[in-house]
């Protein structure tokens, strides 16, 4: 069975479609519109159309893309009626194929409550819950649902590679770094996405072990961190919720 080969699409301003590309088998995930995902499939047909959340930057593209290539829907069960044209509802715990290839669901309710994963071989689409050196906005879960739902991500292995809704890795990391700027693996990677924009490139995708590494939302137990915010003997819960409140008006 040949691997997976996955692209990155950019869609309106800084949204990014993928698409997973196999023997037999094309899906592009969170199509928030159809006309750079028709360009980047460049004639192919697509089977599949995989939504990691309802909002509309993430299924915009559905009703049209399903429309011309029959493609079929799959997206959360919890969120049937909020996923334009779904067809398959999957959740946590039941495994689904994409053709011969076994994709695993992780639930990752809190920046909205139907909120998923697809976890393939080596590779995971994490839509608005985790991106690179940040996290999606609260706007249908708590501080404590949001820090359960990263922890469920940062099971997976550390060479996962990790594919988000978004190109907000510059800014993540001027962020990331106003609370941690000893970092030394947060300042080469600053330089490092610094480069690639200034060039224009994709930052995507990033990996779980650089984002164990880097992302503040996963280091709630950094001594740096904690200082920075005065936050020295709080729990895990609390650290998180601060820098999420930091970050919602930086
Ligand atoms: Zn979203």
């Amino acid at each position: 069975m040949a691997p997976l080969r996955i692209e990155p699409v950019g869609c309106l301003a800084d949204n990014y479609a993928y698409l997973v590309s196999g023997d037999a088998v094309c899906a592009v995930v969170d199509p928030s519109e159809p006309g750079p995902v028709e360009t980047a499939l460049k004639g192919r047909q697509l089977t599949h159309i995989l939504n990691t959340h309802h909002h509309w930057d993430h299924t915009g593209g559905n009703g049209a893309l399903k429309q011309t290539h029959g493609a079929v829907v799959v997206g959360p069960q919890k969120d049937r009626d909020r996923i334009p044209g779904i067809d398959v509802g999957v959740e946590g715990g039941r495994g689904w194929s994409f053709g011969a290839h076994p994709v695993r669901i992780l639930e990752v309710p809190a920046h909205t409550r139907g909120a998923i994963a697809f976890v393939f071989p080596n590779a995971v689409f994490t839509g608005d819950t985790l991106f690179a050196m940040g996290c999606g906005r609260l706007f249908e879960g708590t501080p404590a649902m949001m820090h359960a739902s990263l922890a469920k991500l940062m099971t997976l292995p550390d060479d996962t590679q990790v594919y988000c809704g978004h190109e907000y890795t510059l800014n993540n990391a001027r962020f990331a770094l106003t609370l941690e700027p000893g970092n030394k693996d947060l300042q080469a990677r600053m330089r490092a996405v610094a480069a690639a924009r200034a060039k224009g490139e994709p930052t995507v995708p990033s990996s779980i072990g650089l984002e164990k590494r880097t992302n503040p939302f996963l280091r709630t137990s950094s001594a740096e961190i904690r200082a920075a915010l005065n936050l020295e003997t709080a729990d895990a819960v609390e650290v998180f919720a601060e820098i999420r409140r930091r970050k919602d008006a930086f």
